[in-house]
């Protein structure tokens, strides 16, 4: 089966600090970045494999100069391109210029419903009236807005006001998605961690608020695993629907999917993608059902949520071929519920802010 959505990561540099950001730690350096041709490269590739949706993500995907080119290049392969950005740094003039390019979609994060709760965790000050004023050159422009919300301690008494946020400026939809510990989230982890009354309270007000704005606002909300019964299938299953390729060319089946040591990943500069498709280890690693072991094995939901998420097995289960402990068959489940609530019960520790190490 052919992929169907590429997260092109062109940087990993970002102007903003989130602690919850789910890139890797250990980020890669400007001067490791792909070059404009390779990307040109990948997308040529990536439309011939099949894929018709092109999420430019990173870090902060305007930081590149040749984002215009880029873009360009998706609309002239007829890829849908979507730009998750945190929104700093993007001109009226920059931002024209890529619509002009053909681009359809505009991703854009908020930390928190106002400057006094947002900015804070953004780490940088005055962040959130700039991603109010890109908002409305947006809307303004005609471009389908979504909002983005990563919701956790900090944040998570504000679903309602994000929500109200997102209808004031005119989005389209709305995602209200509670943190997923990977990267910097996970080493934030105590930080995090909402209460389970609070994430009650959180998908109550989601639902009464779906029915209050149906038609004119869509609601998407991403659960959190830490209090889930079921886990997610992440990226759709590993290897079935979509891969992402890093700022150096590394292409991987899940973006968090370097936390599992000892993978190799094959790189757009020593192969095509269609080969790494079909033919790296790390895809074939956990592709379909044959590597599972019980209780997956045996489960009726194999195919639905295809064990979860690996990474977060390997993290909390030690082992990456285990079922994702978010899910109530797996021994390790106990083990997840008293780490969240150990954690959300705890004096929240200082964040530790993304960022690159001193070199
Ligand atoms: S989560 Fe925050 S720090 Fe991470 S890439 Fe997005 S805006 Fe930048
Ligand atoms: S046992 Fe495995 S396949 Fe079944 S619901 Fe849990 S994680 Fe999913």
């Amino acid at each position: 089966m052919p992929p169907i959505g590429l997260l092109a990561e062109l940087s990993h540099r970002c102007p903003l600090r989130c602690p919850y950001c789910s890139n890797p730690t250990e980020l890669v350096r400007r001067s490791d970045e792909l070059s404009t041709e390779e990307w040109l490269r990948v997308l040529d590739e990536a439309s011939a494999l099949g894929v018709v949706q092109v999420h430019l993500s990173g870090g902060e995907p305007t930081v590149r100069a040749d984002l215009q080119e880029i873009v360009r290049k998706c609309a002239a392969l007829g890829l849908y391109s979507n730009l998750i950005t945190s929104g700093i740094g993007l001109s009226q003039t920059a931002l024209a210029a890529l619509v002009d390019r053909g681009l359809d979609h505009v991703q854009l994060s908020f930390q928190g419903a106002t400057p006094e709760i947002a900015d804070p965790i953004a780490g940088m000050p005055g962040a959130f009236e700039s991603k109010r004023a890109l908002a409305q050159r947006v809307v303004e422009i005609g471009v389908p807005l979504t909002v983005n919300a990563v919701i956790h301690r900090a944040n998570i008494g504000e679903v309602g006001a994000l929500i109200g946020l997102a209808v004031t400026l005119g989005a389209k939809r709305v995602e209200i998605a509670h943190a997923q510990y990977h990267g910097w989230a996970l080493s934030n982890r105590a930080a995090l961690m909402p209460a389970l009354s609070e994430v009650l309270a959180a998908i109550a007000e989601v639902e009464r608020l779906r029915e209050d704005l149906d038609g004119t606002i869509v609601i998407d909300s991403v659960l959190p695993d830490y209090y889930a019964r079921y886990p997610k299938a992440c990226m759709g299953g590993w290897g079935r629907r979509s891969l992402n390729v890093t700022p150096k060319g590394d292409v991987l089946p899940c973006h968090a999917a370097e936390s599992i040591h000892g993978m190799a990943f094959w790189n757009v500069r020593d192969r095509p993608l269609a080969e790494i498709w079909s033919r790296s280890p790390a895809f074939a690693a956990f592709r379909g059902v044959e590597w599972m072991r019980e209780p997956c094995r045996s489960c009726d939901r194999r195919e639905i949520d295809w064990g979860g998420c690996r990474c977060q097995a390997l993290a909390l289960a030690g082992d990456a071929t285990q079922a994702d402990p978010a899910c109530h068959k797996s021994p390790y489940h106990a083990q997840l519920e008293t780490i969240a609530a150990r954690e959300a019960t705890a004096t929240a520790p200082a964040y530790r802010y993304r960022g690159y190490a001193a070199s």
